[in-house]
C-alpha cells in the first residue's frame, strides 16, 4: 500500500525564453526595491545586464562568486550586501553563484532570486554549501530557497559544451538517486522520470547545435525538475562519493558527477531494480547504468577520474572515506564494492 510524505517546496517558478526581462517585475511583486547582484567574475557581463535591467532597484554588483562557495567569499558578499543596504540578493549564474546567494540568506534572510545559467538544479533547494580550509559542510535551511526562479534558456546559450555536458550530467544525477531515496515518492519519482528523459533527449542536441534554443529550453526544463526533485528527498551514495571526492581531492564539481554516476548506478542495479528499469527507459537504454556511460560518451563528456585529476593513489583513501560514515543507499556499503567501484570509475571502464 502507498505510504509516503509530501513536502512542496514554495518557490516561483518563471520558465521561458525571455523571462530574464521579467526581473523587475518580479522582484517588484515582492516588493523588493535594492538587489545585490551576483555572479562569477567570468559572468560580470550578465550581471551588468541584470543590473541594467533592474535599473534604479539595483543597490550594486558583487561579481566574486567562487567554486564550493570559500567562507570567506561569504562573509565578503554578506559584508559588500549590508553595506549597499540591499534587501534582496539576484543570483545569476550556476551553482557557485546560487550558492554564494544561499550563503548570504543563511545569515540574513535577505530573499535570493535565482536566475540559473547551468543545469545544477541548485536553485530549487534548500541546501547550502561553505568551504573553509578545504572542508566542505552542507546542510538543510528553508531560509536559502530562492523565492523566485527565472529560467530563461536564452541566458545559457553561452554555456560550452565542456561545461554543459556535465552540468547536464549533474542533473542526471539528481534525479537517478531521487527514484531509490529512501524518502522517494511518487511526485518526485514522476518528476525525476521526466527530468531524465527531457535531459537525454537534449543534452545531445545543446552539445551538437549549441544555438538551438529549444534544445536549450529542454534540457533547462529537465535540470529545473532534478533539482526540484533534489530539494525534496534525501541523496545517497552517488553524492556522498562525489561530495567525498571533491572535496578531498579538489575535483571539479560537475565532472565528478559525470565520471561516478554509471558506476553507482551500476553498484545498486540489483538493489534498486525498479528505479533502474524507469531510468533504463526514460534514457531509451536497455540497462541504466550502461545508458547513462554512453550518453556522457556521446557529449564527449569525461569519463574517468584519472582524466579529471584523481592520483590512482588515492582510490584506497577515498574508499575509506566513503565507507566510514554509514547512510541510506539501497545496496548496503562494503569497502571492497566501492572500492571497485572507484577503480573502474578510475580508469573509465564501461560498467559490466
Ligand atoms: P559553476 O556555477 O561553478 O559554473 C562553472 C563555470 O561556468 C563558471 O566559471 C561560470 O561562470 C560559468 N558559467 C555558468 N553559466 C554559464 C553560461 N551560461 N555561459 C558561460 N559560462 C557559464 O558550476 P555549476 O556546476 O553550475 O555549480 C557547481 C556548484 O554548485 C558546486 O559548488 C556545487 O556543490 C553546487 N551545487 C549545489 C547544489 C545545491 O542544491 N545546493 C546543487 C548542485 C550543485
Amino acid at each position: 500500500m502507498l505510504s509516503f510524505i509530501y513536502e512542496q517546496l514554495p518557490t516561483r517558478v518563471v520558465f521561458g525564453a525571455g523571462s530574464f526581462d521579467r526581473l523587475p517585475e518580479e522582484i517588484g511583486r515582492l516588493g523588493l526595491k535594492r538587489a545585490i547582484v551576483l555572479s562569477t567574475p567570468g559572468q560580470r557581463r550578465l550581471a551588468d545586464e541584470a543590473a541594467r535591467r533592474l535599473g534604479v532597484a539595483t543597490a550594486g554588483i558583487h561579481a566574486e562568486a567562487a567554486m564550493h562557495v570559500p567562507v570567506e567569499t561569504a562573509r565578503a558578499a554578506r559584508e559588500t550586501a549590508r553595506r549597499l543596504a540591499a534587501d534582496c540578493a539576484v543570483a545569476i549564474g550556476g551553482g557557485s553563484t546560487i550558492g554564494l546567494g544561499k550563503a548570504i540568506a543563511l545569515d540574513t534572510g535577505l530573499p535570493v532570486i535565482a536566475i540559473p545559467t547551468t543545469y545544477s538544479g541548485s536553485e530549487m533547494t534548500p541546501i547550502y554549501g561553505l568551504t573553509d580550509g578545504g572542508v566542505k559542510r552542507t546542510g538543510r535551511d528553508r531560509k536559502v530557497l530562492p523565492r523566485v526562479v527565472l529560467y530563461d534558456p536564452a541566458l545559457t546559450v553561452a554555456l560550452p559544451a565542456k561545461i554543459a555536458g556535465p552540468s547536464g550530467m549533474n542533473a542526471l544525477a539528481h534525479c537517478v538517486e531521487a527514484l531509490y531515496a529512501e524518502d522517494a515518492n511518487p511526485i518526485t519519482s514522476l518528476m525525476a522520470a521526466e527530468g531524465i528523459r527531457a535531459l537525454a533527449r537534449a543534452l545531445p542536441v545543446v552539445v551538437a547545435q549549441p544555438l538551438d534554443l529549444e534544445g536549450r529550453g529542454e534540457a533547462l526544463y529537465g535540470a529545473w525538475l532534478a533539482g526540484s526533485a533534489l530539494g525534496m528527498v534525501a541523496m545517497g551514495l552517488h553524492h556522498k562519493l562525489c561530495h567525498t571526492l571533491g572535496g578531498s581531492f579538489g575535483l571539479p564539481h560537475a565532472e565528478v558527477h559525470t565520471v561516478i554516476l554509471p558506476h553507482a548506478a551500476a553498484y545498486n542495479r540489483d538493489a534498486a531494480p525498479t528505479a533502474m528499469r524507469i531510468v533504463a527507459k526514460a534514457l531509451g537504454a536497455d540497462d541504466a547504468a550502461q545508458g547513462l556511460y554512453d550518453l556522457a560518451k556521446t557529449l564527449g563528456a569525461p569519463l574517468s577520474l584519472r582524466e579529471i585529476g584523481m592520483p590512482e593513489d588515492g582510490i584506497d583513501r577515498a574508499a575509506k572515506l566513503a565507507t566510514e560514515n554509514p547512510y541510506y543507499n539501497p545496496r548496503p556499503l562494503d569497502y571492497a564494492g566501492i572500492r571497485r567501484l572507484l577503480e573502474d570509475a578510475w580508469h573509465g571502464r564501461r560498467p559490466a
